[in-house]
């Protein structure tokens, strides 16, 4: 039978636009449908305009510092409006240079909403149906919000890109990802940020010691940390006449642009646009007026009103897609990639599942997108680099020794500044194979780049030792940490 591609992919992110661009590259005739703007989250309501968030938020302490060092300056207001409007136009610079990767690649781009008519037919929203011998879903997850009554009026983290005015106060549910990175950024920029989160500790997952330090430093920063708590009620707080008043002055109407005005997302709806201060009511009794509530507690797979499960596709608990090693759904010739499929959501490991799909199916080389030993870094301040085990499931595998040290970078300790890092090594104590890295720096996720290099090869805690170190440095206190802290 003749289709009109022989690959179509569903979903214009990191994963979905490097499969469609490897595929062309080797003859394959490609289609990509992308409902919203080319890039996907990664690009366009995550990693990018994070980052560069992060940056706007550091240069208050970098003021700070320069002071300490004998520098006359200061730091006055921070213009919003200007960075927001430079950073709308850096997101459409990448959305254009990922649309012409994909013109360059001979991919037939798509703006459509796309969903599976069959198992060789996708529906598109333009009212056309094309036909492709392989479909690769890769459609991504989005935000999700608490069932709770009212949790419409909070924000998701796409939303905060698109505000027309920084808030006065934030509060923060959730002590994931996203909940850290964003405390850290909006403190940063000025914002008065609380955060609830219903477990003891923010993070849950990573190692203990280093959440600990995150949190403690967070806490010293200013951030207001909750720990235990989360919200049971919230409403517009102009609905409770005797209600405390907004935590910030003059809380009037702020409101986040619609993604409709950049994009053609139906989902970005969100009647948080009211931009009014919001009355929440908290686990610990507590009652408070914020100018914006961010639900920062997840994300979901994209999986509703696919048209998967009437083809035949599984889906796992979370609504996910469920795939083999290689990448392949309960349907043979429907593959799936990057968050929809609920393993590791990472833009690089979506695009290396991306990858590995081409060559099994397009380069007849089957491989599987290994999951292993994956760096992760998290933008809070201080940064954090991790990779591999933590101690608590290091310690599952047998005796091993702990490595760690804290302590206060030459920076720092001359600024007068109380912010102390932590290195940390899990080593087998049996094989010497370094099982984990956890790094709360300035600049953690370059070093954990480096050292998920050596601990990828199996490297022994003995080789990092007879590494000379790069002095001075933060970073050489990895290959200096002699003596272990305690083994078990
Ligand atoms: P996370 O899963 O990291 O965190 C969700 C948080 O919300 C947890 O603290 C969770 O608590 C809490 N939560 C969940 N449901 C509720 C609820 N009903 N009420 C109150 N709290 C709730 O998700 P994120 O959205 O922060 O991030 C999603 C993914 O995106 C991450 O896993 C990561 O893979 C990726 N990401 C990566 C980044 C990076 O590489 N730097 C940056 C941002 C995101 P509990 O722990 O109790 O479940």
């Amino acid at each position: 039978m003749d289709y009109d591609y022989d690959l179509f992919v569903i979903g214009g992110g990191s994963g979905g636009v490097r499969a469609a661009r490897v595929a062309a590259q080797t003859g394959a005739k490609v289609g990509l449908a992308e409902e919203s703007r080319m890039g996907g989250t990664c690009v366009i309501r995550g990693c990018v305009p994070k980052k560069l968030m992060v940056y706007a938020s550091s240069y208050p302490d970098a003021v700070e510092g320069a002071k300490s060092f004998g520098w006359d300056v200061d730091i006055k207001s921070f213009d919003w409006p200007r960075f927001h409007g430079k950073l709308g136009d850096e997101l459409d610079r990448l959305e254009g240079v990922y649309r012409n990767l994909l013109k360059g690649s001979d991919v037939t781009i798509h703006d459509c909403r796309a969903k599976l008519h069959s198992k060789h037919e996708v529906a598109l929203s333009d009212g056309t149906t094309v036909s492709a011998r392989h479909i690769l879903i890769a459609n991504g997850g989005w935000p999700f919000r608490p069932d709770i009554p009212c949790a419409e009026l909070g924000l998701v983290s796409n939303d905060l890109f698109l505000l027309e005015e920084l808030p006065k106060s934030l509060l923060i549910i959730g002590g994931g990802y996203i909940a850290c990175e964003f405390a850290c950024i909006m403190h940063g920029l000025g914002v008065e940020v609380t955060m609830y989160y219903r477990n003891a500790q923010i993070l849950r997952g990573f190692d203990s010691e280093l959440r600990g330090l995150l949190a403690e430093s967070m806490s010293q920063r200013g951030i207001a940390m909750h720990p235990g708590t989360t919200i049971v009620e919230m409403e517009l707080a102009e609905n409770r006449p005797e209600g405390p008043q907004p935590t910030g002055s003059d809380a009037t109407m702020r409101a986040p642009r619609q993604e409709a005005e950049i994009g053609n997302n139906p989902k970005s709806e969100t009647s948080a646009a009211s931009g009014k201060p919001i009355w929440v009511k908290s686990t610990n009794g507590e009652e408070k007026v914020f100018d914006h509530v961010l639900f920062a507690t997840g994300r979901r797979p994209n999986t509703a009103d696919m048209g998967l499960e009437e083809v035949g596709i599984t889906l796992g608990e979370s609504g996910e897609i469920v795939v083999d090693d290689y990448s392949k759904t309960s349907v043979d010739n429907i593959y799936a990639i990057g968050d929809v499929t609920g393993r590791l959501e990472l833009t690089p490991v979506a695009i290396r599942e991306g990858m590995a799909f081409v060559e099994t199916v397009f380069k007849d080389n089957p491989t599987k997108p290994d999951h292993e030993l994956v760096p992760t870094a998290i933008f809070t301040r201080p940064e954090i680099g991790t990779v591999g085990m933590t101690e608590d499931e290091a310690m599952e595998t047998g005796p091993i020794d702990v490595y760690c040290a804290s302590f206060r970078p030459m920076q720092d300790a001359f600024a007068g500044v109380n912010q102390r890092v932590l290195m940390k090594m899990l080593v087998a104590k049996e094989s010497r194979k370094v099982l984990g890295c956890h790094i709360v720096a300035d600049h953690a996720g370059e070093m954990i780049q480096l050292a998920g290099v050596a601990i990828k090869m199996g490297a022994t805690k003995e080789q990092f030792d007879a590494t000379c170190a790069v002095h001075p440095t933060v970073a050489e206190e990895i290959v200096t940490m002699r003596d272990p802290v305690r083994s078990t």
